[in-house]
C-alpha cells in the first residue's frame, strides 16, 4: 500500500517525476521480501512502475548515494544487465533511490552460461589500481575503497583488517585471532597471484542476481570496487556456489590463473568476517577452520 511509504519519500518521488512527467500520479506500492537491511519494493506510478528502497538517513550514511555510484559503474561497459538508478537522495529523516523495475521472465535456457561470458566480460574492465574512488557498504557495513597499488595490500589492509578489528572491538573474537591472522598474512603475499584490478560486482551471490524481462541474468545491489577477481569466484561459492556451467562458461571466456582451487578459502575470509560482524559466531567455526589449515 502506498501509505506505507514515507510521506517525505513519496513527495521526493513525486517531485522528481514531475520534472519528466508533470501531472504524476503515485498509485501503488508493494513489499519485496528478499532484501535484508532496507524497505524496498514496486512502485506504480501514472508515469510507469519503479523500485523503490528507503531507510532510515542517519543509520548507514550516504548508502544509496554509493549504491547509486555502484551500479552506473557496472551499467557503464553494457555487458551485462543492471538495473538503470533514475534518483538517489535524502528526503526529510530518510534517504532512498529510485530505480528500473526488473520484471521477471522465464530463465533463459542459456541463462547461466550468459552469466559466465557477461562476467567475465566486465571483470575484463580495469582501473590504474584497486579500489575504487568512493567508499561503501558491504551488507550494512561501511567498506572502505581506499587505492592501493598492489591486491595483496588492498585485500589485507581495506578488507581484512578493518573487519577483524570491528570484531575485536565488539568482543566477537579476542586478541590471538589478531595474531593468528598477523601469521597468514606472509602467506597470502605468496599465495595470492597478482593481477590487473577487475571491475568486481563485489557482493555476488545468489540473492543479489536477477531474472530479467528477457529471461537473461541482471545484477543487483553491488559492493563495488575494482579487485581480485578469483574474489568474485569465492563469494558466489560461499553459500553452496552456482550451477557448474557458469564456472566452465566463465572459464572459457576469461581463464583464472592455476591453482584457484587451493586459494579460494583465503578470499572467503572477508565474506565470512563480515557475517561474523553481521550475524555472529556462529562464523567462527568456519574462519577457524581455515586459519587452521593454512597455519
Ligand atoms: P537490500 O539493499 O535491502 O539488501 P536489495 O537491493 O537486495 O535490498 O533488494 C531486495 C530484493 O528486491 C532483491 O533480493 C531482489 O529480489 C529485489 N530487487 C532488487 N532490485 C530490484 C529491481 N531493480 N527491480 C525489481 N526487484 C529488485
Amino acid at each position: 500500500m502506498l501509505s506505507e511509504v514515507p510521506s517525505e519519500v513519496q513527495q521526493a518521488v513525486s517531485a522528481f517525476l514531475q520534472t519528466t512527467t508533470p501531472s504524476v500520479v503515485l498509485k501503488d506500492f508493494s513489499f519485496v521480501s528478499g532484501g535484508c537491511i532496507n524497505s524496498a519494493g514496486r512502485l506504480k506510478t501514472t508515469a510507469g512502475d519503479f523500485f523503490l528502497k528507503w531507510n532510515l538517513a542517519d543509520k548507514y550514511p550516504r548508502m544509496f548515494e554509493s549504491e547509486r555510484k555502484g551500479l552506473q559503474h557496472l551499467r557503464q561497459p553494457s555487458v551485462i544487465d543492471i538495473p538503470e538508478v533514475f534518483t538517489a537522495g535524502q528526503a526529510g529523516t530518510f534517504q532512498f533511490i529510485l530505480m528500473e523495475l526488473i520484471a521477471k521472465a522465464p530463465v533463459a535456457k542459456r541463462y547461466w552460461e550468459m552469466l559466465g561470458e557477461r562476467l567475465a566480460q566486465l571483470h575484463r574492465v580495469t582501473a590504474a589500481r584497486f579500489g575504487l574512488d568512493h567508499d561503501n557498504y558491504i551488507g550494512s557495513l561501511p567498506q572502505s575503497n581506499a587505492q592501493h597499488d598492489t591486491w595483496i595490500e588492498f585485500f589485507i589492509h581495506e578488507r581484512l583488517a578493518p573487519q577483524l578489528q570491528l570484531a575485536c572491538n565488539t568482543r566477537r573474537i579476542d586478541p590471538p585471532w589478531l595474531r593468528a591472522f598477523e601469521n597468514l598474512y606472509p602467506k597470502l603475499r605468496s599465495m595470492l597471484p597478482d593481477e590487473k584490478p577487475a571491475l568486481l560486482h563485489g557482493d555476488l551471490w545468489s540473492g543479489n542476481l536477477m531474472v530479467n524481462e528477457k529471461g537473461e541474468p541482471c545484477l543487483v545491489d553491488p559492493a563495488v570496487y575494482f579487485g581480485h577477481r578469483e574474489m568474485e569466484w569465492a563469494m558466489t561459492k560461499l553459500f553452496g556456489g552456482f550451477y557448474e556451467v557458469f564456472y566452465s562458461s566463465y572459464h572459457l571466456a576469461y581463464p583464472l590463473q592455476p591453482g584457484y582451487d587451493d586459494r579460494e578459502d583465503l578470499y572467503t575470509l572477508y565474506p565470512l568476517l563480515v557475517h561474523l560482524n553481521l550475524f555472529g559466531a556462529s562464523y567462527k567455526l568456519s574462519l577457524d577452520s581455515i586459519l587452521r589449515k593454512y597455519s
